[in-house]
């Protein structure tokens, strides 16, 4: 098997303007010494606004942190007011985009069909899409959450290779453990995660399966995030809340 380099990525959200952002990423590549890059990828995802700003930071001193956006527009250009395309992403020096996050999805109304037109237009432009599933407390009282979770998964991917599916990152988010404190047990978050990747054993094959990296995302701090990574199948973090305090993420990178 494959072996993955585990990947813990901050999502921001709406929070820090770019001032914020250079003092945040400032401290954080001083809190985590070099030595742990070789064995934990470490990511940021900043608002739009902030990402010139951790780009100068990052390529002034060759911090070995990659930084991506937050969302993107399926489209490539044209009058499509407040969207920001891949193309922007991948020109600001972009690694990463998030698709799919369950907050786009509610609050935005995004579907998988829209979602997929999203992870098209992320490796159109070289961008790896790290793709949020994760099913709603209703779902997962009825027991239906991997049923739920596959589903979405086909979804997004719908009509894509298998060499673009290799380069995708997914993270499980259970809709319920975000930003409410509650974790998915870690017998919770691998069973979910283990699912997704058979899934991508049985439409895209083996090596497929085997290479992706798949995240846990929901309510991660860094008192659980050993336990949550030690899991087969959960290849590191997505972690929003605890991502905003430069000195608690990077302790939180230390112990993945
Ligand atoms: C997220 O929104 O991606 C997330 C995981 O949030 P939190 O860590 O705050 O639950």
């Amino acid at each position: 098997m494959a072996a993955r380099k585990p990947l813990i990525a901050g999502n921001w959200k709406m929070n820090l303007n770019h001032l914020e952002a250079i003092g945040v990423t400032q401290k954080l590549a001083f809190a985590l010494p070099g030595k742990y890059y070789d064995v934990v990828d470490v990511a940021v995802l900043p608002p739009f606004t902030d990402l010139r700003s951790v780009q100068t930071l990052v390529d002034a001193d060759a911090m070995p942190i990659t930084y991506g956006g937050q969302d993107l527009s399926p489209e490539d250009s044209g009058a499509f007011t407040g969207d920001v395309s891949g193309a922007m992403l991948a020109k600001l020096g972009c690694t990463w985009v998030v698709v799919g996050h369950s907050e786009r999805r509610t609050i935005h109304g995004e579907d998988d069909a829209l979602v997929n037109r999203k992870v098209r237009a992320a490796l159109r432009h070289g961008l790896t899409p790290i793709l949020c599933l994760g099913e709603g407390e209703d779902v997962r009282e009825a027991g239906d959450h991997v049923r739920y979770c596959t589903a979405q998964l086909d979804g997004a991917l719908e009509g894509l290779a298998a060499d673009d599916v290799a380069k995708i990152v997914l993270a499980y988010e259970p809709v319920w453990a975000i930003g409410t404190g509650k974790t998915a047990g870690v017998s919770d978050a691998q069973e979910v995660c283990h699912a997704l990747r058979e899934r991508l054993r049985e439409v895209h094959g083996g090596p497929v399966a085997d290479g992706v990296r798949i995240l846990y995302g929901g309510s991660v701090k860094s008192d659980n995030v050993a336990d949550l990574v030690k899991s087969d199948d959960v290849d590191g973090a997505l972690v929003g809340g605890a991502s905003l305090n430069p000195e608690g993420f990077a302790e939180l990178c230390a112990l993945a």
